[in-house]
């Protein structure tokens, strides 16, 4: 059978936080699978983008070798999608050096995203290479000729700024970079279990490798409505977190679900067992999955190796164009 030709290319990547959550699962991983074989997809770990806001590495491979096994777990098939570390290719770093040339420092501190970024994180003073994350992401996206980027809303200012330094770049030197389209993507966000935006740091998460036994252990605490006391009580899916998650993972019982809400004839204790049981039937074949990568963490670093492989080369190719056009290096 004739192969699709693919509609462009790709690249996405996290920055390594270790094992991952159902927030990650729904807002990303769910649709990079979806896009595998549609398009040309390179999966980045950002372990230098890592560095602007967290200077500690000690944990940087154990939480790479983590997220990386769950991305394969979920179905993240690295020979079709190639999985590698930004600090393995070191012309990410020869060309987010050049990019920081064809952009001013005035425009970076436009950057909307970074002025929200400072004041949730509370920061003071940034260094010169959180400032330069946007080119950062520039050089990461360009460097692999990404024609097409998804991003939600927030990220759409940093795709601008790729643009417009490919567009510099093109113009001051040679048509190299393709001018990345911006793909506005509605990313499904999932809350963690005290209704707050799912993460790691605030203990609220539901993990793709957690049993049955954590998943129902976790779920106990979650917040429902709080009218609702006991069985009888009405209560109001709508409001309620539990209904959320019912809505991702048991699509089937809903309408049920809902009206048993509403008239109290589901209390909220079975509903959570409900729950606790289509999640854990999701996840249960990725935590299958993982299990000989949690057992050989070897073979994601062969993996990371092999993808590495194959993108430096592209990577490679892309920058002797770069070093041509701009007649660095020329006898
Ligand atoms: S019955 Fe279910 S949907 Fe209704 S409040 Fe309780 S947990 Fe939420």
């Amino acid at each position: 059978m004739e192969q699709m030709k693919p509609k462009g290319r790709i690249l996405s990547g996290m920055r390594p936080t270790g094992k991952m959550h159902l927030g990650n699962y729904v807002g990303a991983l769910e649709n990079w699978v979806k896009l595998q074989g549609i398009y040309e997809n390179f999966h980045l770990i950002a372990d230098y983008h890592a560095l602007t806001t967290n200077l500690d590495t000690s944990e940087i491979l154990t939480n790479t070798i983590e997220m990386v096994s769950d991305w394969l777990a979920v179905g993240i098939n690295p020979e079709i999608s190639p999985i590698f570390r930004q600090s393995q290719i070191k012309q990410h770093a020869e060309l987010h050096l050049l990019f920081s040339m064809l952009i001013t420092t005035a425009r970076l501190e436009r950057n909307p995203t970074l002025k929200e970024q400072v004041r949730d994180l509370n920061m003071e003073n940034i260094t010169y290479g959180h400032l330069g994350y946007p080119v950062l992401q520039a050089a990461d996206i360009l460097l692999y000729k990404g024609n097409v980027v998804p991003v939600g809303e927030d990220q759409a200012p940093h795709v601008e700024i790729t643009r417009e330094i490919a567009r510099k770049f093109n113009a001051t030197y040679a048509e190299v970079f393709p001018i990345p389209e911006t793909k506005l993507t509605t990313f499904a966000r999932l809350p963690g279990l005290d209704g707050n935006k799912m993460s790691k740091s605030l203990g609220n998460t539901i993990l793709i490798s957690d049993d049955e036994i954590t998943v129902r252990t976790k779920l106990r605490k979650a917040i429902t409505d709080p009218q609702k006391i006991r069985r009888g009580d009405p209560g109001r899916p709508e409001i309620c977190l539990v209904f959320t998650y019912q809505q991702k993972f048991n699509q089937a019982e809903v309408p049920e679900i809902e009206s048993g809400c509403r008239s109290g004839a589901l209390g909220c204790v079975e509903c959570k067992q409900k729950c606790a049981t289509t999640i854990s039937q999701t996840i249960e074949p990725y935590r299958v999955r993982r299990q000989p990568y949690a057992e050989h963490p070897e073979k994601v670093l062969e993996i990371l190796k092999e993808g590495e492989a194959r993108a430096r080369s592209v990577a490679e190719q892309t920058m002797q164009e770069v070093r041509q056009a701009m007649r660095l290096g020329e006898v």
